[in-house]
């Protein structure tokens, strides 16, 4: 492509779109982060965080991307050989698990299809034949975006407390915060993980966790070593707004205003939103003739969607020509399913043009690519988007009445 004209379409799962307002809040000037000023801040978005994550706890702010949330969770909470549970849902949950592995953590990696989430059946099973209570915490993957399968962590939750195992629950939600239903307090989550550069609107650069009092609780007795990741040291200087160490101002300013944002929209239609295009953009694959990885229809994604090429056609190739032709980034296949799927991300400050734009890349880079499919998908999304809109104006009508 020449110069390439026009807005880049930034169709991967996360980092996504950063609004206008979120990039203008953040440019500027950085501030004093010893000042009353920076307190005053990230008081309020220490706050205001606990609204999107549903919890009344505690939740603290690394500057890292999610991995260090991943890594703060578990050596806040576990101690040296400690056993954990982890599902294999795709590749974020073996990166997970991995990072476990080399913090000395004993973990059981129960093998998965990278076509299902984790199965509430098998947890039950695995956690009532552990008697003795070796597994300390169960760790998994909400939202799997190497895979665009949702865990049904309500099923789960009530899969553990059936077994009646104390073991934390430790749950990585950095495609699924503001963009999917995620209940921190009410699914007796421990300890939630997540990430700026999905939901949240912002680049990459922030992580969190959201910590329960048992979490806390087992804080107090963990042997995990940890430094920079110690929630004690981050939480005792919080308290005031301030920090351990420097922290990442103009992120900060940035998630203020994301924080507005999602709340003038308000979580309810953020998520039915995400909803409307998870389930276009399903509906265009089918037309194309295509298929989603996903095999369960409860476990669909809002937030992102796999789709499996045909064989003999390799889903990079297909990815570079649509970057090329139409200047549009689509997610890439990984590890297990590499070259096999493409992902569009149809997450965060998104809308149904943004939809219709994306998939209309997509549509046209199949052909472009010699890929075997039916045209029509454009068409059955927007037709659906339509019926949706006017489902819409017809309730707003009827209030008004
Ligand atoms: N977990 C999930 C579900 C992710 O999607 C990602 C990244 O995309 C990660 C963990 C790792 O986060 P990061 O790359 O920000 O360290």
């Amino acid at each position: 492509m020449s110069y390439p004209s026009g807005r880049h379409f930034l169709q991967i799962p996360g980092p996504t779109n950063v609004p206008e307002r979120v990039l203008r809040a953040m440019s500027r000037p950085t501030i004093d982060h010893r000042g009353l000023e920076f307190a005053k801040l990230a008081l309020e978005i220490l706050e205001g965080l606990k609204e999107v994550f549903r919890t009344s706890g505690q939740i603290v702010i690394f500057p890292a991307s999610g991995s260090g949330a991943w890594e703060a969770a578990l050596v806040n909470t576990l101690s040296p050989g400690d056993t954990v549970l982890m599902f294999e849902t795709g590749q974020f949950a073996t990166l997970w698990q991995e990072m476990a592995g080399k913090l000395a953590l004993d973990v059981r990696f129960v093998p998965g299809d990278w076509r299902h989430g984790v199965d509430p059946d098998a947890l039950e099973t695995v956690l009532r034949e552990d008697r003795g209570h070796q597994i300390k915490a169960v760790g998994v993957v909400h939202n799997e975006t190497s895979t665009g399968i949702a865990s049904r962590m309500r099923e789960i939750r009530k899969a553990m407390d059936r077994a009646g195992h104390p073991a934390l629950l430790m749950v990585d939600s950095i495609s699924s915060l503001g963009s999917m239903e995620y209940e921190h307090d009410e699914w007796g989550v421990d300890v939630t993980i997540a990430g700026s550069q999905k939901g949240l609107m912002l680049p990459p650069g922030l992580s969190f966790n959201a910590i329960s009092d048992k979490a806390l609780a087992a804080n107090k007795t963990a042997r995990l070593a940890r430094s920079y990741w110690d929630w004690q040291a981050m939480m005792t200087p919080n308290r005031s707004g301030f920090f351990p160490y420097t922290p990442a101002t103009n992120l900060l300013y940035g998630l203020q205003e994301s924080l507005a944002m999602l709340r003038a929209e308000g979580l309810e239609n953020v998520f039915a939103r995400h909803a409307r295009h998870g389930e276009a953009t399903r509906l265009a694959v089918r037309a194309w003739g295509l298929e989603v990885l996903a095999l369960n229809p409860a476990e669909y994604s809002a937030s992102s969607t796999a789709v499996l090429v045909p064989q003999g056609i390799n889903a990079d190739e297909v990815r570079k020509i649509i970057l090329e032709n139409f200047n549009m980034a689509l997610g890439n296949g990984l590890n297990k399913v590499a070259g096999k799927v493409f992902r569009i991300g149809h997450l965060g400050d998104f809308n149904d043009l943004m939809l219709a734009g994306t998939l209309s890349g997509v549509e046209m880079g199949l052909e472009l690519a010699g890929v075997p499919h039916q045209t029509g998908g454009v068409q059955a999304a927007l037709e659906y988007l339509t019926q949706v809109a006017q489902e819409a104006r017809a309730h707003a009508a009827f209030q008004h009445a």
